[in-house]
């Protein structure tokens, strides 16, 4: 049987590509894609 919670999202450790800083993404970090903490992802990501 599946359980699934939605208020438990794994958190992927990663370094943003943007600041350096060490981050979590709800998503797995792949190779040759640039993942951006927060802040940075909202400035790489505007409208
Ligand atoms: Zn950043």
């Amino acid at each position: 049987m599946e359980n699934r919670k939605f208020g438990e999202r794994k958190m992927y450790k990663a370094v943003c590509a943007d600041c350096g800083k060490e981050c979590e993404v709800p998503f797995q970090p792949q190779e040759g894609r640039p993942v951006y903490c927060r802040e940075c992802y909202q400035k790489h990501r505007r409208y």
